[in-house]
């Protein structure tokens, strides 16, 4: 079942791209128990399609043929495995229209940013097709002459990938591309709202010739018990997750059973700076790109505004002319800039922080209401203090809280009175203060005269409770690698 209008641009209802079943060792599957769940527009509210709900069993299942799967793969030479992923990477791009499409169909996100996501998603694939031919170890200078000491790396073993709605593509690609170039089978356990690009991209990962086991995908609305198998089974040996902040603590808890590794990506509340000496017109296209990218639902969008006394009346002046000019809606029609709000609860957080922040004393400069369905007016709050909600939590929608600052310490300190370390920016022209501001903000990135910090080649990632390990990159391979020592004796 699909419901596809006449407009919709770049996908048939019979593409083989729209899958509804799950796929383990090489085979599309429905539930053991045959049940499923369904998947739904959040522009339109129509139910789009109804998608295998799998439970524990099925689950094992995809453990134990990754498991098997494991030996072999990871015995070919990493210039097969490169080549596979290589094939990946060619066919998501030849479909990058039909991916886009189904993505905003699924999460809302407008075309301009899914045809983006396919974009940046595909780039992990292609980075880690090239980083698998340079898996290096080392050769150590022995501590006696009679011995040689050798470093090797070597796959982990299964990975299990549990990846977030915002970016329903880019977060498997981050996960499963290091893993898959390490030589390590995965099973992704994509979000119920949006399984079907997760399932686009399984199929076009079979057409790349991965072989059967090696790549899983299993598709569930019972996160909790599919959460336990795959933190407690012990053939698992990795896991790898984006999400919230809570999830991911319980993730690690779980795991620690078996100890199996944990990577972390997890929820952000990030810091945008306006220094007196910024460029304020850059400053506003900064904030405008990091704040309103997928309608406010990245972990890196800013959460909260920071601007200098002395500038503060003319960037709000111009970053409000900014947001009252966003185009809203349904995300199928690419001249719209802002799509809906994932689901009812995404919605009702936007209002629950825009009240508290009323009653505390903050005013509406631009927007402030909820439109039809799950839209909201881009809008733009001021007056902001830090004893506001929106201040200390992620508000995860279409709001930008502005407060007022005078002095480099006292920002410094409020940017950092968080217990979350994701990514923080600031503006300013002083070369001196960028280098001091940038060391003293406590996160993982800082994006300096810069809003959108995101690529391949840098490490992606946060510190406190933003997570742990960082993804893209050539420090995005550690993590699925395991460090083995040698010690040859006797040499003579
Ligand atoms: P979430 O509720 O934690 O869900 C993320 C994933 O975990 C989904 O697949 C979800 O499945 C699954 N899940 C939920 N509870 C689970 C459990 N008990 N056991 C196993 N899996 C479970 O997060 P979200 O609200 O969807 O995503 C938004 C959050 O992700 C934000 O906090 C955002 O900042 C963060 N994020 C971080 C990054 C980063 O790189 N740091 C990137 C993107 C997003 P269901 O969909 O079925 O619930």
């Amino acid at each position: 079942m699909m419901n596809l209008s006449p407009a919709t641009p770049g996908l048939t209802a019979n593409s083989p791209l729209f899958r509804t079943k799950s796929f383990i060792n090489g085979a599309w599957v429905d539930a053991l128990s045959a049940e499923t769940f369904t998947v739904t527009n959040p522009a339109t509210g129509e139910v789009i399609a109804s998608v295998a709900d799998l439970g524990q069993a099925d689950v094992r299942a995809a453990i134990e043929a990754a498991h098997v799967a494991w030996p072999a793969y990871r015995d070919l030479t990493a210039k097969e495995r490169s080549a596979l992923l290589r094939n990946w990477f060619t066919l998501i791009l030849e479909h990058k229209e039909e991916l886009a499409t189904l993505m905003t169909m699924e999460c809302g996100k407008v075309l301009t940013e899914t045809r983006g996501e396919v974009a940046y998603g595909a780039s992990f694939i292609e980075w880690f097709a090239e980083e698998a031919k340079r898996i290096y170890g080392d050769v150590i200078p022995a501590n006696t002459n009679d011995k040689r000491l050798v470093v090797i790396k070597q796959s982990i073993g299964v990975v299990a990938a549990i990846t977030p709605w915002n970016f329903p593509l880019a977060m498997i690609t981050r996960k499963a591309g290091p893993a898959l170039a390490a030589g390590s089978p995965v099973i992704v356990k994509p979000p119920s709202e949006t399984p079907l690009t997760a399932l686009a991209m399984t199929y076009l990962a079979e057409k790349a010739g991965f072989p059967p086991g090696v790549f899983n995908t299993v598709t569930t609305s019972k996160n909790a018990e599919i959460g336990l198998e795959l933190c407690e089974n012990s053939k698992v040996r990795k896991l790898s997750f984006t999400g919230s902040t809570a999830t991911g603590k319980l993730l690690m808890r779980q795991c620690a059973a078996n100890l199996t590794k944990v990577s972390l990506e997890l929820g952000g509340n990030a810091p945008f700076i306006v220094f007196d000496d910024a460029d304020i017109d850059a400053a506003v296209t900064g904030a405008m790109a990091s704040k309103f990218r997928n309608s406010g639902q990245t972990c890196v969008c800013v959460n909260r505004l920071y601007v200098h006394d002395a500038v503060y009346d003319e960037f709000v002046r111009k970053f409000s002319d900014a947001v009252t000019a966003l185009r809203v809606g349904n995300g199928l029609d690419s001249t719209n800039q802002q799509g809906p709000l994932i689901n009812e609860k995404g919605l009702s957080k936007v209002k629950h922080h825009l009240e508290d922040a009323l009653a505390k004393g903050a005013r509406i400069r631009v927007g402030g209401q909820a439109l039809d369905g799950l839209f909201f007016q881009p809008t733009v709050l001021i007056d902001v203090t830090d004893e506001m909600i929106i201040t200390r939590e992620e508000v995860f929608g279409p709001v930008a809280p502005i407060a007022r600052f005078t002095s480099e310490a006292e920002v410094i300190q409020l940017a950092n009175n968080t217990p979350y370390g994701l990514a923080a920016y600031f503006y300013s022209k002083d070369v001196s203060r960028c280098w001091r501001v940038a060391e003293a903000l406590e996160y993982g990135m800082v994006g300096i005269n810069e809003g959108l910090v995101s690529t391949e080649v840098a490490p992606f990632g946060g510190i406190k409770e933003s997570g742990m390990g960082r993804e893209g990159s050539k420090y995005g391979m550690d993590y699925y690698l395991e460090i083995k020592y040698l010690c040859f004796g006797g040499i003579s």
